[in-house]
């Protein structure tokens, strides 16, 4: 390349073949396939391409995939089987109902640049999911697992925030803002996403007869859930409400999007007993129901009309179809969620001291104690991380400044630094 390089003996300058500018008034003049180039057009297309790429990106991170991309169930299985410990059943249950819903998008997204439509065609009804079990069993972590794998916006919302006012109130717009941001503001995508709505048993009608004790707040709260659920346009403003009244507002339709509810529902296993015909029998500290098998959960045979009973209302359950089921975590479980998953607490430590060219060796002793405690505080897996990072915090302000190459947990040292009452604290605060 030759810095203004000119043929003036010639009597001509060499130009560039964009902007025509001769080689004297440019910095380099660099000579192409059919011409040449100067420095600033090349800039300003090197620069073109780069915004291009980008847009595409944007564009193609949180695309629909094909058909044939999809994930098949067996294959979302597999991939929260890395994340989650246990729970089989619902992860069948939602692996399939996810898949058949974006199977319906793209179907449908096929068929909308079909100019006729075929008089048989069968009209595919989405259907949201809901999912009951006690907390800490992994509700959350299997919703926001498998959106992570299909690569679709997610947000969390809790059912308490809904008000009676339904899909026009505030809060239900900074969902759909959450949504839309995560989504980096791709309308598209954000009503393709994933919303689980938390706590939904919190916003159940406290009566069982509603002539009774009408219980009209829990009732008009759902109601005005329904056409949220079922797929409305709502107007939605991209930075969130309050701060910023001059934007411009988005139209943000839900009919796509997937909404999963959870809900501890506590007390439902009576109710499905009830229904079963099945009593409790035995002491206090080791109840147990009859003709169910010992170990099991009652909420197995949960059924939609349980959900009646403990007082959601038959529209709200019509509009979330798929019922699903997770089970305490029993000691074996809550084990194996310390050191076996992909992202599993004592894999996160021992990485972090990785990182300080320190080996962390764990004994198996200080996970049964802490499996211990986190069974007393009857929040299943939740306690778990706030234990151990009670224990471990020591441990991570002595290493950096000491220059062990190994650094071993014991039970005694657990012991004595894990104090469970202050993490029942966190945990309830
Ligand atoms: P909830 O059922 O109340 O929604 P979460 O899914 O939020 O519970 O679980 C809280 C935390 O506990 C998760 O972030 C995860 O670390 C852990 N956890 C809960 N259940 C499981 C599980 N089955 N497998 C692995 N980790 C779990």
């Amino acid at each position: 390349m030759a810095k203004r390089s000119r043929k003036e003996g010639e009597g001509h300058e060499e130009r560039c073949n964009i902007c025509g500018r001769p080689a004297s008034i440019v910095d380099y003049l660099v000579p192409g396939p059919v011409g040449n180039l100067c420095n600033e057009c090349a800039t300003t297309v090197h620069n073109a391409v780069e915004r291009a790429k980008s847009v595409e990106k944007q564009v193609s991170k949180f695309q629909l995939p094909s058909i044939t991309d999809l994930p098949k169930p067996k294959e979302i299985v597999e991939y929260l089987d890395h994340y989650v410990i246990g729970q089989e059943d619902a992860k069948k249950t939602l692996a399939v109902a996810v898949y058949n819903h974006y199977k319906r998008l793209i179907y449908r997204d096929q068929q909308r640049y079909k100019d006729i439509k075929e008089v048989n065609d069968v009209e595919l009804e989405k259907s949201n999911i809901m999912v009951v079990g006690p907390t800490g069993t992994g509700k959350t972590l299997l919703a926001r697992t498998i959106a992570r794998m299909l690569n679709v916006p997610f947000t969390i919302v809790d059912a308490t925030v809904f008000t009676q006012a339904g899909y026009v109130g505030e809060d239900v717009e900074s969902i759909l803002t959450r949504l839309l941001q995560v989504a980096d503001y791709n309308v598209e995508a954000a009503e393709r996403g994933i919303v689980f709505i938390d706590e939904i048993d919190k916003i159940a009608r406290k009566a069982d007869n509603p002539s009774i004790t009408r219980d009209v707040g829990g009732e008009g709260v759902q109601q005005g859930m329904l056409k949220l659920l079922e797929g409305t346009d709502v107007n939605v403003p991209p930075q969130g409400g309050r701060k910023h009244p001059e934007q411009r507002m988005v139209v943000v339709n839900t009919e796509n999007i997937l909404f999963i509810c959870g809900g501890a529902f506590d007390g439902l296993e009576k109710k499905i007993a009830k229904r079963l015909n099945t009593r409790m029998v035995g002491y206090a500290n080791e109840l147990r129901y009859t003709n169910v098998e010992e170990g099991d959960s009652l909420l197995k045979y949960v059924v939609p009309s349980d959900l009646r009973s403990y007082g959601l209302i038959p529209e709200l359950i019509g509009r979330v179809p798929v019922l699903t089921y997770l089970t305490p975590l029993g000691r074996e479980a809550l084990r194996a969620i310390l050191t076996e998953p992909s992202n599993a607490i004592a894999k996160q430590y021992k990485k972090l001291m990785e990182l300080e060219n320190v080996e962390l060796r764990i004994d198996d002793e200080v996970y049964d104690l802490i499996v211990d405690k986190a069974l007393d505080l009857k929040t299943g897996a939740r306690g778990l991380r706030s234990i151990f990072e009670e224990i471990m915090r020591e441990v991570m302000y002595d290493a950096p400044s000491s220059n062990k190459k190994i650094v071993r947990v014991t039970r005694s040292f657990a012991e004595k630094h894990m104090r469970v009452k202050d993490a029942r604290l966190d945990l309830i605060g």
